[in-house]
């Protein structure tokens, strides 16, 4: 099938680029013509495992183009994705700007009829939304829209997208429905679960999976926290608890929150539309309180745990002190450091007289967009240098490997917060490490 990718980001391009590496031809469009140019030129703008090398053979077989002009890919083709932005307004709710505009500029472009499936994540009601700005602007063509959200995480992106646990669907016609099972025809074979929904229920489908991912995780880092005060072990409640197939084990490591470019302002924008609806989400609202709270009292905890390592008595005790922050992306695997602890963390200790340097095996230019001033190291052994404390924020597979004996003698003073949970805590203490992780009993 012909399909033009509206927004070739995270998401667009890793979608557009599977799309197209399972037999249909695409044309990503984006209006930033540096992303498009550097993407013609073959250079990925993104980090991402194995995305390269799809659209390498997608570009190589033809299946794949790209470019800035909107109105002739859509012209060219019959399925139009939306797959910009939705990042959060400052009121909480979804800003809907660039789903609107895209809409818009797709009414205003087509040739004939087509139709539009919106992958970017929106509030339940945005794709009738989208109908009513489609049929205004589109003259007598017809428009099916399409809600089909996307459940790729960031860092293994493609094998979701290649290997997905189920499509989820909304339309409210026939039509846009058989397109539809024909464009995800070649996961039959896989047995991937179709469900076919309304439009209503495929929006809100996504940001119930996200906010309920969500809950786990500020459940289990309030569960950490209570095992620190107990003496209980995180790691054995978590095996204790996730055994349980009701549960589950994933999403059951204590962290340092959850952050990217979707849980926060997904599980807000929630909370938000659930206001308004005069049906507020309570458990979400809680989620959402946990997970700043929880941040900002880890805040706390390094500067205490610091203080009482460094046998610092002052109400000051992170002037003049060299902090390395391990890891800015806000996980592994991905360059993404939007809503990352690194950019909570950092900018708090540096308030309290901290010289903060980072780290990140991917992160530099994303980090740099966003915090011009943070001082970067290029190696971990170079942050580590001279440092009076190393807080470990990302779990990438490089910081998890980490030699710490041999690190012992490069820092100042030896002190590691590990928000991560990467160490063996009794080894850190034998060889010689302060060391705070979390939920796990801590040994001086
Ligand atoms: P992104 O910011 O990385 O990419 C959006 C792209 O759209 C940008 O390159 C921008 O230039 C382009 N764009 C905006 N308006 C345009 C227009 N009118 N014409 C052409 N290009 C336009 O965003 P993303 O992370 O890919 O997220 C896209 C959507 O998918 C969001 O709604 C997000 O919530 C959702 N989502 C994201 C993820 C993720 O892991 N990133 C996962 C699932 C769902």
């Amino acid at each position: 099938m012909k399909i033009a990718m509206i927004g070739t980001g995270y998401v667009g391009l890793v979608t557009g680029a599977c799309l197209a590496k399972i037999g249909h031809r695409v044309t990503c469009v984006d209006q930033d013509s540096s992303k498009v140019r550097a993407l013609r030129r073959g250079n990925i703008p993104i980090y991402e495992p194995g995305l390269e090398t799809v659209v390498e053979q997608a570009v190589a077989k033809k299946k794949l183009t790209f470019t800035t002009d909107l109105a002739k890919a859509v012209k060219a083709n019959d399925i139009v994705f939306i797959a910009v932005g939705t990042p959060q307004a400052s009121d909480g709710r979804s800003d809907l700007r660039d789903v609107e505009a895209a809409a818009k500029q797709i009414a205003k472009a087509a040739n004939k009829s087509k139709i539009v499936v919106v992958k970017s994540t929106v509030p339940a009601g945005t794709c009738k939304r989208v109908g009513r700005i489609l049929g205004k602007h589109g003259g007598e063509h017809t428009f099916d829209v399409v809600s089909n959200p996307e459940f790729l995480r960031e860092g293994d992106a493609v094998n979701d997208f290649l290997d997905p646990d189920r499509i989820v669907i909304g339309t409210a016609t026939e039509r846009a429905a058989n397109a539809m099972r024909k464009l995800y025809a070649p996961f039959e074979p896989q047995d991937v679960p179709l469900v076919l929904t309304s439009l209503e229920t495929s929006e809100l489908i996504k940001y119930s999976a996200n906010a309920f991912l969500a809950t786990k995780v500020a459940f289990i880092n309030e569960m950490a926290n209570l095992c620190d005060a107990t003496g209980a072990d995180i790691e054995a409640l978590s095996r204790g608890i996730g055994l349980d197939n009701r549960i589950g084990r994933a999403f059951l490591k204590p962290g340092p929150g959850y952050g990217g470019s979707c849980f926060p302002k997904d599980t807000l924008a929630l909370t938000v539309q659930a206001q308004e609806a005069d049906c507020p989400v309570r458990i979400v609202e809680s989620v959402v309180d946990s997970n700043s709270f929880h941040i900002r009292r880890l805040g706390r905890r390094i500067t205490d745990f610091c203080a009482a390592s460094w046998g610092e008595t002052s109400n000051v005790p992170l002037v003049g002190k060299r902090i390395a922050i391990l890891g800015l992306a806000f996980k592994a695997n991905t360059d993404d450091v939007r809503s990352a602890a690194s950019t909570v963390i950092a900018p708090l200790l540096s308030k309290q007289g901290a010289e903060i340097v980072g780290y990140d095996p991917a992160a530099d230019k994303a980090i740099t967009e966003l915090i011009p001033t943070l001082e970067r190291a290029k190696s971990i052994e170079e942050a580590i240098k001279g440092a009076d404390a190393a807080i470990v924020l990302t779990e990438w597979a490089e910081i998890g490997a980490i030699d710490w004996p041999t690190m012992h003698d490069l820092m100042r003073q030896p002190v590691v917060v590990d928000l991560r949970n990467l160490y063996n805590t009794v080894k850190m203490a034998q060889n010689g490490f302060y060391y705070l992780s979390l939920g796990r009993p801590h040994i001086a």
